[in-house]
């Protein structure tokens, strides 16, 4: 959902070069990229503000890990302030209550607020085992109060019955009198939503919530709303003290900034997000996730991770003068499978390597169980180090002889020989051409 975002940080990537600590004048330049694309994101300004300068602080003077990059280090740095500002855990919703535990679900009409207390209802009702009953407090449409009826009988979960002429506040009351004595283990009530903000739906949702004493109230926001969202989240939250938030239509959200705007500005998290108008197109806001996404770009994040743990500067260095100057022999390619092993293989680690998907695919049978490697390597230490060296030298006869000494068939040798030839013909490319490819990768 977070394309545009990701695209940027894509640019920053490619576009910083330098070694070491990271500099003011690398930060800066990243800087200002990811605030054009929180911006573009439409992350309200006051987070652009304080998130950038908060990644800032923490980027200049950062160590840069000899084996990736400084701009990949800055990409990792975004991303752990971004965890960080959208809750570092998912959030489910507590019913951690005397039952009937009540719910409000407050928000602005067409944000999917009765939508989604009908998708929260089935989710408790079939993943949990609650019982549950649904009120609709929307005194002013009698339209909302019979969608929440006949959205109930759809998922089976039992609706409050609609007596005309009542108010919220007494309607509210009624619901928690029929969940206590039907022997509800929840209850939730669905308010009245206005077109925007105004004081009598905040006092109302006020009072509801003295008669109610809800346990969760879940502010309902559409995700397309982007700037307003934050408005929004901070009356409600002004208001009545919402203890989460329910983010809906991130199925058809290209930017993603009312997450980060939300969150940020009322300090609550993002308990669910919606995904569709279906009743099971509900999913776990997973902060990580969100923040791996709105980074995109293949997983640099973990690759980073994954390289620091793994890889010495001094095997980094070696390799990267190799892969300059086109020599790759299959002595190096024994040496980067046993290293790819211990990394969580090679094909893993090729498709977090941006523009390196496709050679992944070319991997034997596209495999990456660590059995291959092994084989891969038995190949080769059956080869004399004559051949190792040149693998030119490599002829049918040869290769028969291998596979005998390997225990493989002669097609193994054929595809590893030929993945080889592959690799280096890519390496020399990447060294000649520059950004984003192994030699870089590695310290080149
Ligand atoms: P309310 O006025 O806030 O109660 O809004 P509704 O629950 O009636 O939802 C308004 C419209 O948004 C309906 O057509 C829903 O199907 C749709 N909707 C709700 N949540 C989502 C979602 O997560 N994704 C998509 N694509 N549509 C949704």
């Amino acid at each position: 959902m977070f394309d545009s975002l990701s695209d940027r940080l894509g640019k920053i990537f490619s576009g910083l070069t330098g070694r070491g600590a990271l500099s003011e004048a690398d930060v800066s330049a990243a800087l200002r990229e990811v605030r054009r694309a929180l911006i573009e994101a439409d992350v309200s300004l006051e987070v652009v503000k304080a998130f950038t300068e908060q990644v800032g602080a923490r980027a200049i003077g950062a160590e840069v890990t000899r084996s990736v990059k400084p701009g990949q280090q800055v990409v990792k740095i975004v991303h752990d302030e971004l965890v960080a500002v959208l809750g570092e855990e998912a959030n489910p919703i507590s019913l951690n209550a005397a039952a009937p535990v009540p719910i409000l679900m407050v928000g602005l009409q067409g944000s999917g607020k009765t939508t989604t207390t009908g998708k929260i209802a089935k989710r408790l009702k079939d993943k949990q085992g609650k019982k549950v009953l649904l009120a609709s407090l929307d005194t002013r449409r009698p339209a909302a109060m019979e969608q929440l009826q006949t959205l109930g009988a759809q998922i089976g979960v039992d609706t409050l019955e609609i007596i005309a002429g009542q108010s919220a506040v007494d309607i509210a009351k009624r619901a928690l009198n029929s969940a206590r004595t039907g022997g509800y283990d929840v209850v939730m009530l669905d308010t009245a939503g206005r077109t925007h903000i105004d004081e009598e739906l905040m006092e109302e949702t006020a009072q509801i919530k003295a008669v109610s004493n809800p346990h969760e109230i879940l502010l309902v926001a559409d995700s397309l709303t982007g700037q307003d969202a934050v408005n929004l989240a901070r009356s409600f939250d002004q208001r009545v003290d919402i203890t989460g938030i329910v983010l809906t239509r991130v199925d058809g959200d290209g930017r993603g900034g009312a997450a980060l705007s939300m969150r940020a500005a009322t300090g609550k998290p993002i308990k669910l997000i919606g995904v569709g108008e279906k009743m099971d197109a509900l999913e776990d806001f997973h902060p990580k996730r969100i923040a791996d996404r709105i980074l995109g770009m293949g997983d640099i994040v973990s690759l980073v991770e994954k390289a620091a743990a793994n890889v010495t500067a001094e095997d980094a260095q070696k390799m990267a003068k190799k892969m300059k100057k086109g020599q790759f022999d299959l002595d190096d390619l024994m040496g980067q499978l046993q290293q790819m092993k211990k990394m969580g293989g090679m094909a893993s680690l090729m498709k977090m390597m941006p523009g390196m998907g496709n050679l992944a695919k070319s991997l034997p049978d596209g495999r990456t169980d660590d059995k291959i490697f092994d084989r891969q390597v038995a190949i080769i230490q059956s080869m004399t180090k004559k051949e190792r060296a040149k693998p030119d030298l490599l002829n049918a006869s040869r290769r028969k002889r291998i596979a005998k000494g390997a225990g493989v068939e002669v097609s193994e040798i054929n595809k590893l020989i030929k993945m080889h030839r592959q690799m280096a013909d890519m390496m020399k490319k990447v060294s000649r051409g520059g950004a984003g490819g192994l030699a870089n990768m590695f310290g080149g």
